[in-house]
């Protein structure tokens, strides 16, 4: 895209730096609006501030903000400097913002990487106004059905991102089949991701998402399976097949509540690394930031390296200390993550207190039928589960959910009150899985921080 004259430039940056900073003087964290204005003063200036750059953008279902993470954090390791977003803005305007607030007043950038966490209706705006080197897709699971209209409208929004980007590289995870297909009918170059059979995971299998093979529309088979529906699928009539992965990762040694030990091979060698983010599915994050890595040319090797110092955003296995009590915070918000995040906390052999927390605000999406399909049986067959306490706008319902899964008291209590839940887990004393959907996770962060120190996000 043509870029605006210099006058454009810094009459549009000026502006967004100003609306942000009244905005945040004011305590008002509103990301998009600096964005909306910056963009009505130049239509275009996300040409010039992203000139330059090499831009990693990373869209899917889940795991966006981590993989994002994983992806600066091996960047900055390599001694480079990288533009990453912390606000959590993830729409175009809000995107936009970041970009220009932290270009010079003349409209240049200031980082040779970026690092843009991108929502999945998003991207096919962003690709209008820039061009990244990289785009990563995660997985593609149900997710906010009523803000999407389910997973096949999702993949056609990103596929058509994807199609006005030709000359981006695509990194895709080879075993979850929808995103898989992206690969079909475009130019760009790929580099996949993904697991071996030899790592020998059987996690809970659930086809809802598996998608149709993308030439002739048959359903996939499949040799083996990884977890929910991804794993080795091949077409059976035309022979479409699940692509041999460029970074796979071919033995997960050890799992535990500090980090996995895994075996990767990625440029021809097999590397033993160790990922400091706990949960299989980090495993597969971490080998998409390893494939997002070579693709912005720091290579494999030092980006499996700086795996092992990566850390936690807000809310996504971050840890909190709670007066000597470990307190892990997962986000769920789907069926797909809340099983895995349950596949996590139940394959750590050790005693545990649960807290799971339900709203249905805007920033979750009002529907919130999804509960039904998690997977809170395999939660509550844990002999280590000790206690469980249900919070959250939605708290009622979510407690009938869990009551027809086998729940009830005195194992099971709703807590209304995040102060009081804080004292009730401290009673308890043991390690804490907390399992919040997204706007629960920001009512419980208000008052997990202040209790134990961790930092603001925005900070
Ligand atoms: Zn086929």
């Amino acid at each position: 895209m043509k870029k605006p004259n210099i006058i454009q430039t810094v009459v549009s940056v000026a502006a967004c730096k100003f609306t942000r900073l009244i905005l945040r003087k004011t305590g008002r964290g509103g990301t998009a609006v600096p964005g909306i204005v910056a963009m009505k003063l130049a239509g275009n200036i996300l040409a010039a501030v992203s000139e330059g750059m090499q831009i990693v953008v990373v869209t899917g279902t889940n795991g966006k903000t981590t993989t994002c993470n994983m992806i600066e954090h091996a960047i900055t390791s390599a001694g480079h400097k990288c533009l990453r977003d912390k606000s959590g803005a993830n729409m175009l305007h809000g995107i936009a913002a970041d970009l220009i607030c932290n270009a010079t007043w003349l409209g240049r950038s200031r980082y040779p990487y970026a690092v843009i966490e991108c929502d999945e209706a998003a991207l096919k705006l962003l690709v209008r106004y820039l061009e990244p080197k990289v785009i990563v897709v995660t997985n593609l699971f149900s997710d906010q059905v009523d803000r999407y209209g389910g997973v096949l409208n999702t993949l056609q929004e990103i596929r058509t991102g994807v199609e006005h980007s030709p000359a981006s590289t695509l990194v895709l995870n080879t075993d979850e089949s929808q995103s898989a297909s992206l690969a079909h009918n475009v130019p760009n170059k790929v580099i996949w991701y993904g697991m071996e059979k030899t790592v020998g995971l059987q996690g809970n299998v659930d086809m809802t998402d598996a998608g149709t093979c993308p030439v002739c529309g048959s359903a996939y088979e499949y040799e083996y399976h990884i977890y929910a529906h991804l794993g080795g699928y091949h077409c059976p009539k035309c022979g479409h097949v699940r692509q041999t992965p460029d970074v796979a990762v071919t033995a997960i040694d050890a799992v535990t509540a500090s980090g996995s030990r895994i075996h990767v091979r990625a440029e021809g060698v097999v590397h033993e690394a160790r990922v400091a983010l706990p949960a299989v599915y980090n495993v597969y994050n971490a080998a998409a930031a390893i494939a997002a890595g070579m693709a912005v040319g720091i290579g494999a090797r030092a980006a499996i390296d700086s795996l092992a110092t990566v850390k936690s955003s807000f809310g996504r296995l971050e840890t909190f200390d709670l007066d000597g009590i470990r307190l892990q915070m997962i986000l769920v918000k789907n069926p797909a993550g809340c099983n895995q995040a349950f596949s996590y906390v139940t394959g750590l052999d050790e005693d545990f207190t649960a807290v799971l927390a339900l709203n249905n605000r805007t920033g979750d999406g009002l529907d919130f039928s999804w509960i039904e399909d998690a997977d809170y049986e395999k939660l509550l067959a844990d002999p280590h589960l000790k206690k469980l306490f249900v919070c959250g706008d939605r708290a009622a319902e979510l407690m009938e959910r869990l009551e027809r899964a086998g729940a009830s008291a005195p194992l099971a209590e709703i807590v209304k009150e995040y102060p009081v839940l804080l004292e009730k887990l401290k009673q308890e004393n043991r390690p804490v899985y907390a399992m919040p959907n997204y706007t629960a996770m920001m009512d419980m962060r208000q008052v997990l921080v202040p209790a134990t120190g961790n930092k603001e996000f925005w900070e």
